[in-house]
């Protein structure tokens, strides 16, 4: 990858130049700490040229010395350390439906702030785009780090989102702010209309730091977001499948029982997400209770956590085991159908369904097993992930602006060439 064609044409040079630039910057993120001869090995380009890389992005004010280590073995000069800048910055807003949440990350990853608002959201996308941005400014205050030092942000939402316009498609969390929604306008203004804003569904978030899982790598996953909303993420060769209308995953609203009463924000009866949401679970509690008063939940019915009905039920708790009983019915024919349409290798429970307990998972085993076409029995694995969603959202806005920042052919370019 060295410059090594001094008869190659200037246009194949100036190639190689950036190509050698990329190698040096991406050897540096996620906080690496590194010195030219490191790079040197890590990359295999030479050592010159990998001193003139971090030149030019110390030039940039994107690498900074970190001073010298120790020396070296063989007694030669002491290495000079550098690490991404630690005064340029991604901001990772959250706008779900009970939380207003804004993390300021480092370039190099290290978290260095975060506000939480546990505020529903306002009636009107301007008023929620307003208030994302009044968010991001004080976090931004409280850090005192200027908004033109920010190099990207992202929002992470409910519903569908076209990541090419910035635009929320629909939500139906927020039905009432129609189709065609957006969302970025304010936060565009605080940060300048050059700052780069992703917009992203919460589930597709949420799901990324699995796309950095060693074991995972090679396989096809669904990983399944459950808590406020349901949704999924099919991550298929490193990537996280989304289609032309995003709709690829929004599993939440795959019509499970038609003949189901309640209607669900996106207009349709029957959708996964309202037979095993956390209102829908208290309900079944209340009923069940009737039938078993005889409960640690006794009095709970109304303010049940779907965890704490998994712990309940987990500790022997006959109402909590009838019900956990019911959700894993209702869990099974879903992720037959979903290996159906994707043959996943694993499928992770995300969110309140990752306390399920060990009652709710054999059911849901037991249910799946004796079809015909699991030869050899169910063919994927079912593991659970009970780190907060909050938590995975934020690590998953680093991890998509990351990849968005350094995918920018610009840093790599000359001023002048521009
Ligand atoms: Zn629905």
């Amino acid at each position: 990858m060295d410059i090594q064609h001094p008869s190659g044409s200037p246009a194949m040079l100036a190639d190689l130049k950036i190509v050698n630039r990329r190698s040096v910057l991406n050897a540096f993120r996620r906080g690496a700490r590194l010195s030219a001869s490191e790079i040197s090995q890590l990359t295999g380009i030479s050592r010159p040229t990998v001193v003139k890389c971090i030149r030019f992005f110390q030039d940039k004010g994107l690498l900074i010395s970190r001073g010298k280590g120790p020396s070296t073995a063989a007694g030669g000069k002491r290495p000079e350390y550098y690490t991404l800048s630690e005064s340029r910055y991604f901001i990772c807003v959250a706008l779900w439906p009970r939380e207003m949440r804004a993390c300021l990350y480092s370039l190099g990853h290290t978290l260095l702030g975060k506000l939480v608002l546990p505020e529903s959201l306002p009636s009107t996308p301007e008023e929620a785009g307003r208030q994302a941005a009044a968010l991001a400014a004080r976090l931004l205050r409280e850090q005192c780090v200027l908004p033109q030092d920010v190099c990207a942000a992202s929002v992470s939402t409910s519903g569908t989102v076209d990541r090419a316009t910035g635009t929320l498609m629909f939500s139906s969390h927020t039905p009432q702010w129609g189709t065609h929604v957006h969302l970025l306008d304010s936060l565009s203004d605080l940060l300048g209309a050059e700052t780069p804003i992703l917009l992203e569904n919460a589930g597709k978030m949420c799901a990324r730091p699995f796309l950095l899982d060693d074991a995972l790598k090679s396989q096809r996953v669904i990983v399944l977001f459950t808590t406020w909303g349901v949704s999924s993420s099919f991550i298929e060769r490193g990537h996280i499948t989304n289609g032309r209308r995003s709709l690829i995953g929004e599993v939440g609203h795959m019509t499970v029982a038609p003949d189901d009463p309640e209607l669900c924000g996106c207009g349709s009866r029957g959708c996964f997400e309202r037979l095993i949401s956390p209102q829908r679970v208290r309900r079944m509690l209340a009923e069940t209770l009737e039938e078993i008063p005889d409960s640690v939940l006794a009095d709970r019915a109304e303010t049940c956590r779907i965890p704490e009905l998994f712990r309940a039920s987990e500790e022997g708790d006959p109402a909590a085991q009838a019900v956990s009983v019911r959700l894993a019915r209702i869990f099974a024919p879903v992720l037959r159908n979903l290996s159906l349409a994707f043959d996943p290798d694993t499928v992770v429970l995300q969110g309140d369904y990752a306390a399920c307990d060990s009652l709710f998972r054999e059911t849901l085993l037991r249910e799946m097993e004796g079809f015909r076409y699991y030869p050899d029995g169910i063919p994927f694995q079912l593991l659970t992930d009970d780190r907060p969603i909050s938590d995975m959202d934020a690590e998953g806005a680093y991890i998509a602006l990351d990849h968005l920042y350094f995918s920018d052919p610009e840093l790599y370019r000359d001023e002048e060439e521009e």
